[in-house]
């Protein structure tokens, strides 16, 4: 398949998600790295966003909770280069009630290549590369074909 290219400029667009259980290691990972993110344009879910904007001091464009839509916010808003970055932690052992969102989020990053860190690790190695300062050319598939795909005949 063809690729087209999607310029992730320097000031990344991130979004920062954490369920309940893993809300804590977010909040420290962020704090942690409060100066990187700085730069960046943050966005995240309704209450991953409010502890995050009382614990950072920077404004933080919060969406819906999650359960309440915000993963679907996310998910549109990077299949609109709204977003470009994506760390969320998510649950690994709780069933959630908005389980079709997570996974729907999740796959909205990979079909437009986006980022993703599901982990503390990741999101360390994610944050400290020397892409970060720079821009960056992702290469996504031209869906152009998927588009056009011509469709079988009514019977
Ligand atoms: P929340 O949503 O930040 O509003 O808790 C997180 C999620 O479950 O996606």
């Amino acid at each position: 398949m063809a690729h087209k290219k999607i310029t992730m400029e320097h000031d990344k667009k991130i979004a920062l998600v954490a369920h309940d259980n893993k809300k804590r290691d977010l909040v420290e990972w962020a704090k942690y790295n409060r100066d990187l993110l700085a730069h960046h344009k943050i966005y995240a879910t309704g209450t991953t966003g409010g502890i995050l904007e009382q614990e950072l001091g920077f404004k933080i464009t919060k969406l819906q909770s999650g359960p309440l839509g915000g993963d679907q916010q996310i998910g549109a808003k990077i299949a609109d280069s709204e977003i470009d970055f994506l760390i969320f932690f998510w649950d690994p052992l709780e069933p959630q009630p908005h389980d079709p969102d997570v996974k729907a989020l999740l796959r909205m990053a990979v079909v437009w290549n986006i980022p993703i860190a599901c982990n503390r690790s990741t999101a360390d190695f994610m944050i400290s590369s020397p892409l970060m300062d720079s821009d960056y050319e992702r290469l996504v598939p031209d869906y152009e074909g998927y588009r056009t795909r011509k469709l079988g005949e009514d019977k």
